[in-house]
Formats: structure tokens, C-alpha cells, sequence
């Protein structure tokens, strides 16, 4: 009896698993630098802020496995979007946009295509990023911190600064510098509903340490 009690269990969380529904969107924004530290990149590190991409999450963070349509980069809708997306989501580490917007598309913005179709998806993503209300480096211009590779960073400072600026909580990651070994900033998060427009407190624990390095090119 205990087994066929296992065995239902195992079952619903299969269920559970393969049911997956993503519940926000993380709209994840990369400091070229960072990501150029650990990866050799073939796209010389801007000083801005460039997307990674808009990831469907789950507050219980559970994996999405997704299976939706594959990227169409013939379509005309998003044809018209791609000098946009050229200037704001390129590839920093091999210079094929189109190969990472087919990456992202299929690993993470088929998880939502039960509200975006891939051209409302990238639409999305470029409506977020060209927002003003939404410009990371400005607002971090604004509250003077700016990136210099020499001094440290709080946390909560910088954290303070954007959620002071937009209202809500965003997130912070950062990875080592292989040289230098510091913690330094990799990626600021905003969160968003499932409709893309509303924002929400970033829902996940910080991935930085309380201080770290902010480098410029
Ligand atoms: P995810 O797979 O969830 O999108 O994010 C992690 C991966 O994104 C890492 O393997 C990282 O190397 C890759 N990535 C981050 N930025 C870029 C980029 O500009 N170009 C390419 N091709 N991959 C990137």
C-alpha cells in the first residue's frame, strides 16, 4: 500500500513538473564587460547595458520545459524589429544576433507563447528596454554611480537606487573576474507580470555579494 502511495506521489509531481507554468517574466539585462570576463567575446564590451534575454520564471522556481513553435526570422513583423534588437539584444560573444534571439526564443520565450507569439515576445523585450523609465544606466547615472573597475559597490546602494527609481525590488547578479578574482556586476533584473507591462518585486534572493566591482571598458 505505502509503495502504490509512493508511486501516486511520484506521479503527481511528474505531473506537476511537466506542468510547469511560468508565472513572471524576468527581463535580464547584462554589463557586456561581466559576461566578456569570463567568455572571450567577439563583440568588443559596450559601456551599456544589453539584453540577455526575458525569461518566463516560476515563483517556486521550478525548470519550464518548454516545447513551442521554433524561431522564424523570415517573418516580416520581425524583420521590422530587428535594427532594434540589433542595437539592443546582440550576441557580445560570437556576433551572431540571430543564432542567441533563436537561443533565447527557444529555450525561454517558448515558455510564454501562451501570451506572446515571438514577435509580441521580442516586441515586449524592446518595449521594456527602450522605456526611459527603464534606462539602468541612467538611473544609476542620476544617483551617481557609475561604473569605474576601481571602487566597490554596496548592494544595497545600487539595489536602493533602481527600486527607488521604478518602485520595485529589481534583481542583482554577479560573477568573478578570472583576472582580478573580484565579484563584480553581471546582470540587473527587472520583473515583470505575466502581461510584460506590470512590474513586480524580483521574487528571488540576491546573487551578489554586499560589495563588488562595477568595471568600465
Ligand atoms: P541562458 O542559457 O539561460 O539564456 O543564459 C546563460 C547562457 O547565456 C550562458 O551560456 C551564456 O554564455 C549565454 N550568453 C549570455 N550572453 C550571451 C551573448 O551575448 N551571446 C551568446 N551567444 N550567449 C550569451
Amino acid at each position: 500500500m505505502a509503495r502504490i502511495h509512493l508511486f501516486v506521489l511520484f506521479l503527481s509531481s511528474l505531473i506537476l513538473f511537466v506542468n510547469a507554468q511560468f508565472e513572471y517574466f524576468q527581463m535580464v539585462q547584462q554589463w557586456p564587460l561581466a559576461t566578456c570576463t569570463g567568455t572571450p567575446c567577439l563583440n568588443p564590451p559596450s559601456n551599456k547595458f544589453t539584453i540577455h534575454g526575458l525569461w518566463p520564471s516560476n515563483f517556486s522556481n521550478a525548470i519550464l520545459v518548454c516545447k513551442g513553435s521554433t524561431f522564424n526570422s523570415t517573418n516580416t513583423a520581425f524583420l521590422a524589429l530587428e535594427p532594434l534588437l540589433n542595437q539592443y539584444w546582440p550576441d557580445l560573444i560570437s556576433k551572431n544576433n540571430r543564432g542567441f534571439w533563436r537561443y533565447e526564443w527557444n529555450k525561454h520565450g517558448t515558455c510564454s507563447e501562451s501570451v506572446f507569439n515571438q514577435v509580441q515576445y521580442f516586441q515586449t523585450t524592446l518595449n521594456i528596454r527602450t522605456n526611459p523609465n527603464y534606462d539602468l544606466l541612467a538611473i544609476l547615472k542620476t544617483a551617481r554611480l557609475i561604473p569605474t573597475g576601481s571602487i566597490s559597490h554596496r548592494y544595497h546602494v545600487i539595489e536602493g537606487a533602481i527600486r527607488a527609481a521604478i518602485g520595485k525590488k529589481p534583481g542583482l547578479r554577479c560573477n568573478i573576474n578570472k583576472k582580478t578574482r573580484n565579484s563584480q556586476l553581471h546582470e540587473i533584473v527587472l520583473c515583470f507580470d505575466k502581461n510584460g507591462v506590470t512590474l513586480i518585486d524580483c521574487p528571488f534572493p540576491r546573487k551578489c555579494p554586499t560589495q563588488f566591482k562595477w568595471l568600465l571598458s
